[in-house]
């Protein structure tokens, strides 16, 4: 194999770009020639590429967001439209594609492999919520941020007595809300897996407001309430002064973390070796604290990984305040 491409795409995360950097060493070493695709598929049906090289892999190794940019394309479902992007990879002498975003990304993978370009995934995405993989690169640096921000909430809601509903991204997957409030002491959690009812929040919020609590934070996983209307229902039942604060995509930016740059390198140099070795179809994914590449078809409709020692925490969590 001499030449592959790479791209970002779904939401970015913070590591995307080390994920990149990754590639290009790893493919380096080898002497294959790597191109850089802009904006995911939007870029591959366009022709959007660029070769990239060891300097550009050290521009961006250590940055937020993802330089080679990154885009929704719907219509890639279509394959008449993905048709037009092998023909541009071919016509580009381009043999085989890293994908680094998240599980529709991976579809796409699945779909340009069966079509003739083998391609492996990368887990690229904040959430945490790749099927079977430990860890996503891009959690460790948004859960870092979240801490900090709560952390920072806690200061003033401590200073004046009042309570907090702060909401966290996550959709489906309530790991950036669970890890955050555990490390941060959140007297609430709410999340997908484990969600509480307004009432019941409300309820918890009361107990603590009796037991003379300084200050209460709420933490919730996004889509689940509407946030500044269950801030108005706490202050009301419980008699704090509560605020909302809705992190957004503060989350998504900022400098990876050490962990997020190492799974992203270490897992983009695995992903290469899959390519060199000629398969195709895979995502390089956590398991333990091995890397390993699975098989994309075979695990997008397997069920969430196991989650019961994280309900359990949160369980916990929640029922600590309890009259
Ligand atoms: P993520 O990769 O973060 O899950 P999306 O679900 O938005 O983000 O998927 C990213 C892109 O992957 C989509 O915009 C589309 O171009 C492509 N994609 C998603 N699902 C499919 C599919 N079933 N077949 C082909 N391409 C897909």
């Amino acid at each position: 194999i001499k030449k592959i491409g790479v791209l970002t795409s779904g939401g970015d995360a913070p590591g995307m770009n080390a994920a990149v950097a990754g590639v290009i060493r790893a493919a380096n070493a080898k002497g294959i020639e790597v191109y850089g695709i802009r904006d995911g598929y939007k870029g591959l049906i366009n022709g959007w590429f660029e070769k990239v090289d060891i300097d550009f892999a050290q521009e961006i190794l250590t940055r937020g967001g993802t330089r080679l940019g990154s885009a929704r394309l719907p219509e890639f479902k279509e394959e008449s439209v993905r048709q037009i992007g092998v023909d541009n990879l071919k016509k580009a002498g381009i043999e085989a594609l890293v994908v680094c975003g998240g599980d529709g990304s991976y579809m796409g993978a699945q779909r340009l492999t069966e079509m003739g370009i083998n391609c492996v995934g990368l887990p690229g995405t904040i959430d945490n919520d790749i099927v079977s993989s430990d860890y996503t690169i891009g959690f460790d640096t948004a859960l870092n941020t979240i801490i900090e921000a709560i952390d920072r909430i806690r200061d003033t809601m401590q200073s004046h007595n009042r309570a907090a509903v702060v909401e966290v991204m996550g959709n489906h997957c309530g790991d950036l809300a669970l890890y955050a409030g555990t490390t941060t002491g959140c007297e609430v959690i709410s999340t997908s897996e484990s969600k509480l009812t307004e009432e019941e929040i409300c309820e918890q919020v009361k107990v603590l407001a009796k037991k003379g609590k300084r200050s209460v934070i709420v933490l919730v996983t996004e889509n689940l309430y509407d946030s500044n209307a269950l801030a108005k229902k706490v202050e009301e039942k419980s008699g704090y002064v509560t605020r909302a604060t809705i992190l957004g995509h503060t989350q998504r930016g900022g400098i990876p973390t050490g962990m997020d740059r190492y799974l992203a390198v270490t897992s983009a140099i695995y992903a290469v070796d899959q390519l060199a070795a000629g398969k195709g179809g895979v995502y390089v994914g956590l398991d333990g604290n091995k890397l390993v590449a699975r098989d994309i078809n075979s695990t997008l409709n397997m069920p969430r990984k196991d989650k019961s020692q994280e309900l359990s925490t949160i369980r916990l969590l929640n029922s600590q305040f309890k009259k």
